[in-house]
């Protein structure tokens, strides 16, 4: 069981098995998941080859089974480049992959040299899995959980590591051996970690990917589709966790209730459909408006609210004034191609909010009806206009 063709054999069959579950969430369009499933064909393929030492084809056993894993792990970090959004070509991973081949000829058939052959793939298949690794814990998304990305990262950094030391070995000469395969307990130990990445890391793109489906979920479940705004429960709920964590970090919050003026008027005059238009063009300026660390919240109808983050109620009221400064540009037949004379002989869209502070004491419930309190004194008092509690 422990001879290194057997591991690399059991090896082959987990790319399989990993390809299974890669080719499972191709469905998805998740990026780099394609490339991914590309890798683990060509490790499945190189490995199996590999295993076929004692053929005795050394061309297809070490420099086509070498160039194809070589080449398949760089498959594997440009699915990771292409997961995260960046460019996936790496064109020098490739240089890496000729010198590799280079000298995988040099030191089999010019002159021949095992620890110099080993050294090379080593360090090729080194400085990739860091790159892994290193891409795993920069680029995660600041919001989601950390557990898939360090799982990748982890996996790809003891590839790394095994590679390394191997490399280290082997090519100082502290270690000497005759054939790839030997049955050495460094060998079997090495093969052994091996055995144990290419799958991890495979557990890990799996792990990635199912990161990518929640987070299109929770976005699918937390934003109304027409405004962009967070939904009233999404809203509610982290409203509340805002408004905990402030009352604990002694920060202060301001709450603004707004309210689209004669909406219905919109409707009435230009259609329903005109009017969602409307609505869609006010939730892009307004959430374009509000810094990140603000939340932007459909209640109901042509009703929002914005927790402002730190700020006072004076600033926040000076935030919601250059909005509606902004919202103004907004025709209410939401005709986006009228000339400008068309455009001058129409009102734009106003607004009117009701704007409190958070207070010893508040809770969401409490802080929401001096805001809405606020937003009827505004509407009273002619609409259009920014009134505070
Ligand atoms: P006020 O200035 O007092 O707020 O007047 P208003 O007309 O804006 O307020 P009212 O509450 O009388 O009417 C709100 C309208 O908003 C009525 C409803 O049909 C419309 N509305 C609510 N949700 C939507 C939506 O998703 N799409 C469209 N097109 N209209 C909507
Ligand atoms: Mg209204
Ligand atoms: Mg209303």
């Amino acid at each position: 069981m422990l001879d290194p063709v057997n591991i690399l054999l059991v090896t082959v069959l987990s790319s399989i098995m990993s390809l299974a579950i890669l080719g499972s969430l191709r469905p998805a369009r998740i990026p780099g998941v394609s490339r991914w499933i590309g890798a683990y064909v060509m490790a499945s393929v190189a490995l199996l080859l590999a295993g076929l030492q004692r053929l005795g084809v050394p061309v297809l056993t070490v420099f086509v089974s070498n160039t194809l894993l070589a080449l398949a792990i760089v498959r594997v970090l440009e699915g990771c480049r292409q997961f995260f959004g960046l460019r996936p070509r790496v064109p020098l991973a490739y240089a890496g992959c000729a010198a590799l081949a280079f000298g995988i000829v040099w030191w089999y058939w010019v002159e021949p040299d095992l620890g110099a052959r080993i050294a090379v793939v080593s360090a090729f298949h080194a400085a990739i899995y860091t790159s892994i690794g290193w891409l795993a814990l920069r680029c995660r998304p600041p919001a989601r959980p950390v557990y898939s990305y360090r799982f990748v990262m982890l996996s790809a950094w003891l590839g790394a590591f095994a590679h390394a030391l191997r490399g280290l070995m082997y090519g100082s000469g502290f270690v000497k051996q005759h054939g790839l395969l030997d049955f050495t307990p460094l060998n079997v130990a090495w093969l052994a970690l091996g055995i144990l990445v290419l799958p991890s890391l495979s557990i890990g793109m799996v792990l990635l990917a199912h990161d990518r489906m929640a987070e299109r979920l929770e976005r699918l479940a937390n934003l109304d589709e027409l405004t962009g705004a967070l939904t009233r429960r999404a809203f509610l709920s982290q409203a509340g966790t805002l408004l905990e964590s402030a009352r604990a970090k002694k920060r202060r919050l301001t709450l603004a209730i707004v309210d689209i003026d004669h909406f219905k008027a919109v409707n009435d005059r230009f259609g329903h459909a005109t009017g969602d238009r409307v609505l869609a063009q006010f939730g892009r300026i307004v959430k374009s408006g509000v810094r990140a660390s603000d939340l932007f919240g459909r209640l109901g109808g042509e009703e929002f609210a914005v927790l402002f983050a730190d700020i006072t109620r004076e600033d926040a009221m000076r935030r919601l004034d250059d909005l509606r400064a902004s919202i103004l540009a907004v025709r209410r037949d939401a005709d986006v191609n009228a000339s400008q004379e068309e455009l001058g002989s129409q009102e734009g869209l106003t607004f009117s909010a009701g704007v409190d502070e958070l207070q010893q004491g508040d809770t969401l419930a409490t802080l929401m009806a001096r805001a809405d309190a606020a937003l009827y004194l505004a509407k009273t008092r002619g609409r259009d206009r920014v009134v505070a509690a």
